[in-house]
């Protein structure tokens, strides 16, 4: 595949002082982790979400709940960081700031080697206490639900389900990168979800120049200072960074800019 890197692009991503990153589901895609919808196969398939993954359904099914994220969590950990994941701690390295921002629970940026991961919607590896909301580092990942040391209740995934609240130190950070960064990427999301979905946005509106990676336009905001760079993100990523930074085209497809 042919990554056609417009030259402004590049030189914006050249001398960018800070540059912020939004990334979702589609980031992962090609270390085989499926969005959320592809995961209701099977089994789940006939579960809507909202009882797989809220406080409602939590309540009504805990094991059900439990069992549905142990199967996300092993998959997740026999996952393993692909090139657009790699791509990013590259860029971490070349710019003066970087602010990753994602929507995925995977942890596979951190794993990727990105040292400071805003992470909006939780990591499926923790588990916290459903009552006092507090992390507990070891627990029994069996079928049954495990339960807090502390006061005996429920554990539950460190995720944020539908009908809750982000947390808000991670929502600040993703704002205040959004308003500053002169240099904005997003990779792999639908837009579905806010608030970050309106991440670009900001950014856009506060002067950065965006660039949206992703194969499909749907849901992508356009405008005078987003470039849409089409294609999936493994291949993407590695072809923006070549274009930057000629040196770094250990894992990329061919460049025109
Ligand atoms: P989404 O599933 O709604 O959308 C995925 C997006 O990725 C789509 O726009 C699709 O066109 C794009 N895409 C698919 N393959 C791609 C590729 N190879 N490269 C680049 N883009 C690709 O994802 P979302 O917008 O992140 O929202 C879904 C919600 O589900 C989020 O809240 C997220 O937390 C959660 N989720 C997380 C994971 C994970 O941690 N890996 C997986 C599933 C869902």
């Amino acid at each position: 595949m042919t990554v056609a890197v417009p030259p402004e692009v590049v030189s914006a991503l050249r001398q960018a002082r800070h540059v912020g990153v939004l990334t979702g589901a589609g980031v992962s895609a090609e270390s085989g982790i499926p969005t959320f919808r592809e995961a209701l196969t099977g089994l789940w398939a006939r579960y809507d979400p909202a009882e797989l993954a809220s406080p409602g359904g939590f309540a009504r099914d805990p094991e059900r709940v439990w069992r549905w994220y142990r199967e996300r969590r092993m998959a997740i950990a026999r996952a393993e960081p692909n090139p657009a994941h790699r791509a990013l701690v590259d860029l971490e390295g070349r710019v003066d700031r970087f602010t990753l921002i994602t929507q995925n629970i995977d942890a596979l940026h951190a794993r990727a080697g990105n040292r400071d991961v805003v992470e909006l919607h939780g990591n499926i590896t923790r588990v916290r206490c459903s009552v006092e909301n507090v992390v507990v580092p070891d627990f029994e990942d069996g079928d049954a639900v495990p339960t807090c040391p502390a006061c005996g209740a429920c554990l539950r995934p460190d995720v944020v389900w539908f009908g809750e609240l982000l947390p808000m130190t991670a929502l600040e950070r993703a704002w205040a990168a959004a308003r500053d960064a002169d240099f904005f990427l997003s990779v792999g999301t639908s837009n579905l979800v806010e608030p970050a979905a309106s991440l670009p946005w900001i950014a856009a509106r506060s002067g950065a120049l965006v660039v949206v990676v992703n194969p499909s336009d749907e849901g992508q905001q356009h405008g005078p200072t987003i470039h849409h760079l089409a294609g999936p993100a493994g291949q993407v990523l590695p072809a923006l960074l070549a274009a930057a930074w000629p040196d770094s085209a250990a894992e990329t497809p061919r460049v025109d800019s």
